[in-house]
């Protein structure tokens, strides 16, 4: 059975021209999902009333409802109402509302400010057309019903007033108890989107139920799943699903939905009763912004060194200068000794070090722009190293090293070996013992 689809229209100029994100109709998207209705296009229209009346036309002839929001302002360029009237009242004028007017009124007279003339056009509606109260700001919304049995919901662009609007009277004429739209990301670091696509297979043929992609942000490939059907059906689904997607990519999978890399090294630090430090030369703080944006982190994360010149490694972490001399602070060796002293002069159980050349200058034929070594020392077993060559900018070389130093913790507490990661370098690994 297909669910019925709702379409999402946004409205402006400043949309159009990627001037603000379009965060409203991510909002609205899930929000639908939430009350059992799928969304099935979504469009964005500038302020132009002939355009935006032919794309409602439009949309509306192929779903069951459409959801747009902005352009009911009180300023010549908010043209939905307009739009709305020429589609659904053709020929016809904008009607004063007279509940619109009143709700305009003791809005401005509760801030104790005189009504522009202009704010009257918000309380005008399309004759067959009703308002929707806006407890949160000027402009109604507005709700149509039309022939061929699509409902139009027009809701304001400034979010505090379009969630509101929606949750009160959108979500209550749309809501399909019977019916729910499942969604759930398992997200992986480590091998790139193609291989993962590889390992999923057939689980990603485009008319599977549940449905099964991916997207990739940031070097974490995230595999994302829906299901839909009754409650009982769709959770029973989403799970079995998820389960087959675990089982061809096995551990490369750190987390599900909200959680993330540092969220889920630190539980499994807390669990066996580690604590963690960091040494950081090219991520310069970054990994330890990542433990630290975990609540409670500091029952397992004893904190970090910006060890960035040389001085701060020598000084700092007690790495050797004549190391340093004869491999460089770009080396396994640099890498390994950061993360011993990091582990000493921390009291740690385990140390996670970064150094590398995050470019764009400092590059070598031996050693170019987007070399890092990474470093896990563990107190008692040993220390390992492994060298990456990460592409891309500074940005993403830094961001990338951050990431893949906490993948290697992560497969290290896990007990399996660090796997074929990812831009990391054939002959890449060191490991010597850890007093
Ligand atoms: P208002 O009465 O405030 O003018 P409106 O319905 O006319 O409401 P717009 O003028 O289209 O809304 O947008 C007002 C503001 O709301 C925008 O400047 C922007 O900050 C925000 N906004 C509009 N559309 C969106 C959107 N799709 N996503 C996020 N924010 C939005």
């Amino acid at each position: 059975m297909t669910l019925a689809r709702v379409a999402v229209l946004s409205v402006g100029d400043e949309l159009v021209l990627g001037q603000i994100e379009d965060t409203n109709a991510s909002w609205i998207a899930r929000a639908l999902q939430a009350i059992g209705r799928m969304p099935g296009e979504r469009r964005t229209i500038a302020d132009d009333c002939a355009r935006l009346a032919a794309a409602l036309g439009e949309l509306s002839s192929t779903h069951d409802a459409v959801v747009v929001t902005g352009g009911l302002g009180p300023t010549r360029d908010d043209l939905t109402r307009d739009a709305l009237r020429d589609l659904i009242d053709p020929g016809t004028m904008l009607e004063e509302d007279p509940i619109g007017i009143e709700h305009l009124r003791s809005w401005f007279e509760r801030r104790g400010r005189p009504m522009p003339e202009s704010n009257l056009r918000q309380a005008m509606r399309p004759r067959s057309a009703r308002l929707l109260p806006n407890p949160n700001g000027t402009a109604p919304g507005l709700a149509a019903q039309l022939a061929n049995g699509c409902t139009i919901f027009c809701l304001p662009g400034p979010p505090n007033e379009m969630r509101p609007m929606f949750d009160g009277c959108v979500a209550p004429e749309l809501r399909d108890a019977s019916r729910v739209v499942l969604t759930t990301a398992l997200h992986t670091i480590g091998l790139g989107e193609s291989a993962i696509g590889e390992q999923l297979g057939e689980l990603m043929a485009r008319d599977r139920e549940p449905s099964v992609g991916t997207t990739a942000s940031d070097g974490v490939v995230s595999i994302r799943i829906r299901a839909t059907g009754t409650p009982a059906e769709a959770r029973r689904q989403l799970d079995a699903t998820v389960e087959l997607c675990r089982a061809r990519v096995g551990d490369i999978v750190f987390a599900r939905d909200g959680e993330t890399l540092a969220s889920v090294v630190g539980e499994m630090l807390q669990t066996r009763g580690h604590t963690l430090a960091t040494a950081e030369s090219c991520t310069g703080g970054l990994l330890g912004a990542m433990m630290t944006e975990v609540a409670g982190a500091s029952a397992w994360y004893r904190g970090g060194f910006i060890a960035y010149e040389n001085r701060r490694k020598v000084e700092d972490l007690g790495v050797d200068p004549g190391l340093i001399a004869a491999f460089g602070a770009v080396s396994h060796e640099a890498a390994m000794a950061m993360a011993h002293g990091a582990l000493r002069r921390a009291g740690s159980d385990l140390a996670l070090a970064t150094t590398g050349i995050a470019g764009p200058g400092g590059g070598s034929q031996d050693k170019p722009v987007g070399t890092v070594y990474v470093a896990l020392a563990q107190r008692g077993t040993g220390i390992f190293s492994r060298r990456f060559h990460f592409p891309g900018d500074r940005a993403t070389i830094r961001s990338r090293t951050a990431r893949l130093a906490l993948a290697c913790a992560r497969f290290t507490l896990l007990g399996v070996p660090t796997k074929a990661l990812l831009w990391s370098e054939a002959e890449a690994v060191r490991v010597q013992p850890c007093p």
